[in-house]
């Protein structure tokens, strides 16, 4: 995220109320970290040296400057003005200072290698639009993260997909009897139910800084607000860079400020994504980056519920297998995206396996254990237990 601090209200502002720096100040060889707990800033140190080279290595055009990070336990630029705690990290304006909020080392390694990116990109950069450098920064949190790139990435796309309704998920049968038969469908919406805003992908490089009013008391704005932005600008920048590398990007930011523009035009961007036209061509280019490991993140993240579709939509075929786990091995469930070739076999996930073993047992005809034949006339009968 990069956050602007408003200019007149910071004016009013500065000598009194900034807030004041932690105390304990460490160098590490790529920066200056400041925390109020040694450990955290120990830990940061760490993490900067080893992910600031893995940056500039990823993209050219970069400040040659070290950076400042704060490792706060509240983030906040002006003291008593905290900001909101789902935020995770925020860089101030024109490659300022890094803020982080205290977390796990793995969490403030996403933090820190995408807030990297707002502070170390030079001047040539400029012109590139606040979605695409919110994009920019996720793909590179995603390169530096290879153990952890299909959950980034699962989280980028259902943040991309929430502009378009969902993603749309099936539960199919690989069971040749049933022949790749869906057993049920269901949308994972990615925005809350309520809210009934919409966001046009096609004018998402045209926003100006978005959403967040600033006044007296929120005396600074974020660059891009709304969640589906963050996808959207992932969505395209993945795509240019698959196509034509980074150094696609860092040209049109060139030939933007060559022209004299104060920005790289909408068009120059979705041209070279291949993204111009309708909301199904959006939605096929989200489908088309979900494979099987990112598939196995969503099962994963969905397990309990998935775990009772499954229960409720076998429960009809329970004389199929004298078991659950007969059933589950017989009918061998996949999730996929409806109208995507990929899917993941749910018999793969661990925790669908898990949460399969309660829902069934809740469902309170668990036959696994029995070691009467399930009468196929009677499927449905209760057994005691
Ligand atoms: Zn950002």
């Amino acid at each position: 995220m990069l956050l602007r601090i408003v200019a007149i209200v910071t004016l009013l502002l500065t000598s009194a109320c900034r807030s004041t720096a932690p105390q304990l100040v460490l160098h590490a060889e790529h920066g200056v970290i400041r925390a109020d707990i040694a450990e955290s800033g120990e830990r940061v140190v760490r993490l900067l040296d080893d992910l600031a080279p893995r940056v500039r290595d990823l993209l050219p055009g970069l400040r040659p400057r070290r950076v400042e990070v704060w490792v706060q336990s509240e983030l906040e630029v002006f003291s008593g003005w905290p900001l909101d705690p789902a935020v995770p990290a925020f860089t101030l304006e024109n490659g300022g200072r890094i803020h982080l909020l205290e977390a796990s080392d793995e969490q403030l390694s996403f933090a820190l290698s995408h807030e990297l990116v707002h502070a170390l990109l030079s001047e040539e950069w400029s012109t590139l639009p606040s979605v695409a450098e919110e994009g920019l920064a996720d793909w590179v949190q995603e390169h530096l993260h290879p153990n952890h790139a299909a959950m980034l990435r699962a989280d980028h796309l259902a943040k991309a997909s929430s502009a378009f309704g969902g993603l749309r998920f099936g539960l199919f049968a690989s069971w040749a009897t049933w022949g790749g038969r869906r057993l049920a469908s269901f949308t994972l919406p990615g925005r809350d139910a309520s809210d009934e805003s919409s966001v046009n992908p096609n004018d998402a490089f045209t926003l100006g800084d978005t959403s967040v009013r600033t006044s007296l008391f929120q005396p600074y704005r974020v660059s891009v607000a709304d969640s589906r932005l963050y996808g959207i600008g992932y969505l395209v920048v993945s795509r240019i860079v698959d196509r034509n590398g980074v150094r696609e990007l860092q040209r049109m930011c060139r030939r933007a400020s060559e022209e004299g523009r104060e920005q790289v035009p909408a068009q120059w961007l979705l041209a070279a994504a291949g993204l111009e036209g309708s909301e199904t061509q959006w939605r096929e280019a989200i489908s088309a980056r979900i494979g099987p490991d990112e598939l196995a993140v969503f099962a994963t993240e969905l397990a309990p519920f998935l775990a009772e579709l499954l229960v409720r939509s076998l429960d009809p075929f329970r004389h199929a297998a004298p078991g659950h786990m007969q059933l589950f091995e017989r009918v061998q469930p996949r999730l996929g995206l409806l109208g995507a070739p990929s899917s993941v076999r749910l018999s793969e996930v661990p925790a669908v396996l898990e949460a399969l073993d309660e829902a069934w047992i809740k469902s309170g005809d668990d036959s696994t254990d029995s070691i009467l034949p399930v009468s196929f006339e009677n499927p449905a009968a209760p057994v005691s237990r």
